[in-house]
């Protein structure tokens, strides 16, 4: 099938990948000309296990092609995606500029029937309005008549297995309420539904509202688990044996209930943002969600009060290695990572960071640029050469299997700040290091 994708981030860009790998032909649209340039170079501007090979091949043999014109990208698809970015505004609540913005582009291109497909984050009854704005240009060009259909298909991809996730998705949500976009979303989606049935078609707003609630959700799982590993840390129990003594009980299940130190990326705080503010439109208190956000604010800041208490409340001029910048594992995404909020609190108080990680290296350097306080080092035993304590944000394979020894020589001091409750406190202890986690007896 010929299908356009507008947005070449982490959903967009993935999405035209598997489409194209599946044998659509497939024509992707940005406004950032830097972006479509370099993609045309062939360089993948986010790091994603197995998308580079995915689009190189897919550009080599035609199935995918990158642009910056719309109106050729209009008039290329009969499937047009919207996967742009939807940040939170002031307020809160969901920004739809680009998403309208899109919305106007293809009405002022197109000239035959379209199905317009949502893919980003949208609030229940933006479909509304995307097709109030495309309906609005088509009657002022003149063509009222045409056919159009707004369809929902919110995306559930995981930044770190992005591909993976699209090419095998748990589910596939369809929201729309004409049998004939029905129809062609089951044919688009027909490679990826071959096992089991994974395609679950609804009206337009329980799909947009599935998404949210999807987010939220899991969301709530972290801050929940948060909340009992702060408790725990007061009364002395292992938030871990805690975790396998719930996660046994198959209505609670093993997964997403680790502690931590809170969640990031692009996606948990604002869809919990932008939930909160969609619920007061409503004249309604999402009083859960507020909790689960603010239990994660406060979370960000865990690992650095531990830290400053250990250092009797001066950290000015300490060096700290850091291991992981990135807000989860397998990806280069920083938006809203706790390791900055760590950094910046520490740096607040004059201590000196010596950073490394697997991806999101250049991120940094983008985000924080040339600083004094901040030294980017080529690898991990780099970071840790004469500073004065360890700190691990975020639990890359790579930082699991310490080596305690080497560790040990390197640092001045034999000090873990473990905020991914990573290591065996027991073992740790025994190895002569002062050991610091997420709600479990600190061993000095
Ligand atoms: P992103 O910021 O990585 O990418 C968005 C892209 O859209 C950018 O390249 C930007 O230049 C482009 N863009 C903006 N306006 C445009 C326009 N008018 N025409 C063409 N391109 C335009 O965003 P993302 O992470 O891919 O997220 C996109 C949407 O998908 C969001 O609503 C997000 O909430 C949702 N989502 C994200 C994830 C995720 O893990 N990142 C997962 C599921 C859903």
């Amino acid at each position: 099938m010929n299908v356009t994708v507008f947005g070449t981030g982490y959903v967009g860009l993935v999405q035209a990948a598997v489409l194209a790998e599946a044998g659509n032909n497939v024509a992707c649209i940005d406004i950032d000309e830097g972006k479509i340039a370099r993609l045309r170079q062939g360089h993948i501007p986010i790091y994603e296990p197995g998308l580079e090979p995915m689009v190189k091949e897919s550009v080599a043999n035609g199935n995918l092609s990158f642009s910056t014109d719309a109106a050729i990208g209009v008039e290329h698809g009969e499937l047009i995606f919207i996967a742009v970015g939807t940040p939170p505004d002031e307020d809160g609540s969901a920004d739809l500029r680009h998403v309208l913005a899109v919305a106007d582009t293809i009405a002022t291109h197109m000239a035959e029937k379209k199905y317009i497909i949502n893919k980003s984050t949208v609030p229940v009854g933006t479909a509304d309005k995307v097709r109030a704005t495309v309906e609005a240009r088509l009657a002022q060009r003149g063509l009222g008549e045409l056919a159009f259909d707004v369809i929902s298909n919110p995306e559930f991809l995981k930044e770190g297995s992005a591909v993976a996730d699209c090419m095998r998705p748990d589910r596939i949500i369809i929201g729309t309420a004409e049998k004939a976009s029905e129809q062609k979303m089951r044919q688009l989606y027909a490679p990826f539904n071959r096992n089991h049935e994974k395609i679950l078609v609804m009206d337009v707003k329980s799909a947009e509202l599935t998404k949210y609630a999807a987010n939220c959700m899991l969301a709530t799982k972290i801050s929940f688990m948060n909340e009992m590993a702060n408790i725990a840390d007061r009364v002395g129990a292992d938030i871990e044996a805690v975790r396998r003594g719930i996660g046994s009980d198959p209505r609670v299940g093993y997964q997403f209930i680790y502690a931590g130190i809170g969640y990031g990326g692009s996606c948990f705080p604002k869809d919990v943002k932008a939930l909160i503010s969609s619920a007061e439109q409503l004249g309604l208190s999402a009083e859960i969600l507020a909790a689960v956000e603010s239990r994660n604010e406060q979370q960000k800041h865990y690992m650095a009060e531990k830290i400053i208490a250990h250092f009797d409340g001066d950290v000015q001029g300490k060096v700290f290695a850091l291991w992981g910048l990135a807000f989860k594992p397998n990806t280069d995404d920083m938006r809203e990572a706790p390791s900055r909020v760590l950094m910046e609190r520490l740096w607040e108080k004059g201590a000196r960071i010596r950073a490394f990680d697997p991806e999101a290296m250049e991120e940094c350097q983008r985000i924080y640029g040339d600083r004094d306080d901040l030294e980017l080092c080529g690898t991990k035993e780099a970071a840790l050469k004469g500073a004065d304590a360890l700190i691990v944000a975020t639990e890359w394979q790579q930082f699991k299997a310490l080596n305690t020894k080497e560790i040990k020589g390197l640092l001045s001091a034999p000090v873990i700040f473990d905020g991914r409750n990573q290591y065996d406190p027991g073992e740790i202890a025994e190895k002569g290091f002062h050991y610091y986690c997420v709600g479990r007896p600190n061993i000095q």
